[in-house]
C-alpha cells in the first residue's frame, strides 16, 4: 500500500508535501520521495526509510518551486529495490514528468511482456513504470490524450498523481479502489492552492479544507500557472457498458486508513465504531470488560462497549516505535514483534473475563499472541470479536496480504481457529453485516448503490474471493494451484 500527496501554488511546496507525507506515513514505511517544479524543470529527492529520515532541511531547500508531489511506499508489487522508489521520473516527448502511484495494476505482467517484446528497457520491477511507458507509446500528441490512452490499458487499482512543469494531474481507476481527495489551502491570491491526498488527515496538517473526492474514472488536471481545474472521464465506453463496477476497498475502512480521515467522505472513526456496534448486536457474550487491540480496534471496541453496556477498558498498550508487525520477513520475527508492540495491563486484566476487539485476522499471529499474553496476565476468559469477515483470499489491488495458504481462514474453519488461537469464543462480522454497516453510511450521504454490483460498490474480494476482473480471478486460481503443489 502507498500514500500520495500533491500541492500547487504555494511557497515552499516541498515542505508542505513533506508534512502531507508525514501524515500519510501509516500507508507506507519502506521509502519516501518528493518531486517539485518551478514550472521549468522537475527536481526530486527520494530514498528508503521513513519520511523523517529521508528528508532533511537541506534536501527540502533544494526541492524548489511552488508545486510538488510526494509518495510513501510499502511494496505490494515489484519488491523494495531503489529503482522502485517513487515518485518515478522520466521524459515523455521531451516533457519531464514525475509520477506517484497508489494501488496495484493486475495486468502488469501482460503489459511488461508486451513492452519488453517490443524493445522497451525497463528499469524498475514495479508496475508504476509501465504507466510511463504506455504514455510514451501512445500515438496521440496531446499530453492528456497520452494519459487517457495509458489508463485505458490498465486493469486494477490506481490512484495517481502526475506532475509536469505545467500541470498536476490526478486520476483514479474506473473501479475506484483507492481513495484520492481534493482539498484547498486558503490563500489571498487569485490562484487557488490545491491539495491532493490519499487521505484527508493530511489536509488537516497543512490546514486545507476538504473539497471532494476524485471520482472513479476521473482525470483531473490543474494548470499550474493559473490554478484552473478541468475534469474528464476516461474509459467511458467500458464503464457505461456496465462491465466495470465501482469497488471501493472496504479494508481501507476496516484497517488501513487513519481514523481521523474521511475516506470516501465517511469518517473512519465512525465506520469503525459502527462495526463494533454491529459486532455487539450479533455476537453478545457476558464479560467484565471490552478491550481493544490498538489502534484500529479502539473505535470498534468503544462501539461494542456502548452497544453491550459492558465497560470499555484499556487492556493493551501499544508501543508506537516498533512499526507495523505485518511487514516483518519471517514468522518468528513477527511473533516477537507482537510482544514488542503490545503489552497487556496486568492489573486491569487479572482475574477478569475480557472481550478483545480486533479489526481483522490475517495469519492469526497477532491474535494468537495477544490471547497468550492476556492469559499470562491472568485473564479468566478471553472472547475474541473481529470487526471483519475472515480474510481468506489475497488482495491483488494493493493491500499487502500473504499468499493464500498462509491465511488462517483458508486452512481452518472458525471452530478450528477458535481452538488454534485458544480463545474461549471467537466471532467475526459476516460479509453482509459489514456491508450493512457501510451501506448505512452511504445512505446518510445519499449515495446511490452501483447497480452493477451486489456489494453496494465495495470490493470485498479478500473475504469473498470474488475479484472484479478476470485477470485477478485467474491470479487467485494460479496461487491456489501453486499453494497446493508447493
Ligand atoms: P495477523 O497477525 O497476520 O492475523 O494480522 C492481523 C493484524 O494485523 C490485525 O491486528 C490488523 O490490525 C493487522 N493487519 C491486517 N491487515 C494488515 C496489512 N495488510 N498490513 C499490516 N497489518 C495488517
Amino acid at each position: 500500500m502507498c500514500g500520495v500527496f500533491g500541492v500547487t501554488n504555494i511557497d515552499n511546496a516541498s515542505k508542505i508535501a513533506y508534512l502531507g507525507l508525514f501524515a500519510l506515513q501509516h500507508r507506507g514505511q519502506e521509502s519516501a520521495g518528493i518531486s517539485s517544479t518551478d514550472e521549468t524543470e522537475i527536481i526530486s529527492h527520494r530514498n528508503t526509510g521513513l519520511v523523517i529520515d529521508v528528508f532533511k532541511e537541506t534536501n527540502l531547500v533544494k526541492l524548489k518551486g511552488n508545486h510538488a508531489i510526494g509518495h510513501v511506499r510499502y511494496s505490494t508489487a515489484g519488491g523494495n529495490s531503489e529503482a522502485n522508489i517513487q515518485p518515478l521520473t522520466a521524459r515523455i516527448g521531451g516533457v519531464p514528468v514525475s509520477l506517484s502511484h497508489n494501488g496495484n495494476i493486475v495486468n502488469s505482467e501482460e503489459i511488461r511482456k508486451y513492452l519488453e517484446s517490443t524493445g522497451a528497457i525497463l528499469q524498475a520491477t514495479s508496475d508504476t513504470e509501465l504507466i510511463l511507458h504506455l504514455m510514451a507509446r501512445s500515438g496521440k500528441t496531446a499530453f492528456v490524450a497520452k494519459l487517457m490512452d495509458a489508463f485505458e490499458e490498465l486493469l486494477g487499482a490506481f490512484s495517481i498523481l502526475l506532475l509536469t512543469p505545467t500541470h498536476l494531474y490526478a486520476a483514479v481507476d474506473t473501479c475506484g479502489y483507492r481513495p484520492l481527495s481534493l482539498g484547498k489551502i486558503k490563500n489571498n491570491s487569485k490562484k487557488p492552492s490545491w491539495v491532493l491526498t490519499s487521505e484527508t488527515c493530511a489536509l488537516d496538517l497543512v490546514e486545507a479544507e476538504f473539497i471532494r473526492d476524485i471520482a472513479p474514472g476521473e482525470l483531473l488536471s490543474i494548470e499550474l500557472s493559473s490554478g484552473k481545474i478541468e475534469s474528464r472521464l476516461f474509459n467511458l465506453a467500458a464503464s457505461q457498458s456496465k462491465k466495470i463496477p465501482h469497488a471501493k476497498c472496504i479494508f481501507e475502512h476496516v484497517y488501513f486508513s487513519r481514523p481521523d480521515s474521511l475516506v470516501w467522505n465517511m469518517l473512519v472513526n465512525d465506520t469503525r465504531y459502527a462495526m463494533g456496534v454491529e459486532l455487539a448486536k450479533n455476537y453478545p457474550v457476558k464479560a467484565d470488560m471490552v478491550i481493544a487491540v490498538p489502534d484500529s480496534g479502539i473505535p470498534m471496541a468503544m462501539g461494542y462497549a456502548s452497544a453491550s453496556g459492558i465497560p470499555f477498558k484499556i487492556g493493551l498498550i501499544r508501543n508506537h516505535y516498533v512499526g507495523r508487525t505485518f511487514i516483518e520477513p519471517t514468522q518468528n520475527d513477527r511473533n516477537f514483534k507482537v510482544r514488542l508492540k503490545l503489552n497487556p495491563v496486568r492489573e486491569t486484566i487479572k482475574g477478569k473475563s475480557v472481550i478483545v476487539i480486533d479489526d481483522s485476522i490475517v495469519r492469526g499471529t497477532t491474535s494468537q499472541k495477544i490471547i497468550e499474553l492476556l492469559r499470562e496476565a491472568g485473564a479468566k476468559e478471553v472472547h475474541m470479536r473481529v470487526a471483519s469477515p475472515p480474510v481468506k483470499y489475497p488482495c491483488f489491488y494493493g493491500i499487502d496480504t500473504p499468499k493464500r495458504q498462509d491465511l488462517l481462514a483458508q486452512v481452518m474453519t472458525e471452530n478450528e481457529m477458535n481452538d488454534y488461537l485458544k480463545s474461549d469464543t471467537l466471532a467475526f462480522l459476516s460479509e453482509n453485516q459489514l456491508l450493512t454497516v457501510m451501506q448505512s453510511f452511504q445512505q446518510q450521504q445519499n449515495e446511490q448503490p452501483d447497480p452493477k454490483t451486489q456489494t453496494s460498490g465495495w470490493c470485498i474480494a479478500c473475504f469473498s474471493g470474488q475479484y472484479q476482473d478476470q485477470v485477478a480471478q485467474k491470479m487467485g486460481c494460479i496461487e491456489l494451484w501453486e499453494g497446493q503443489n508447493a
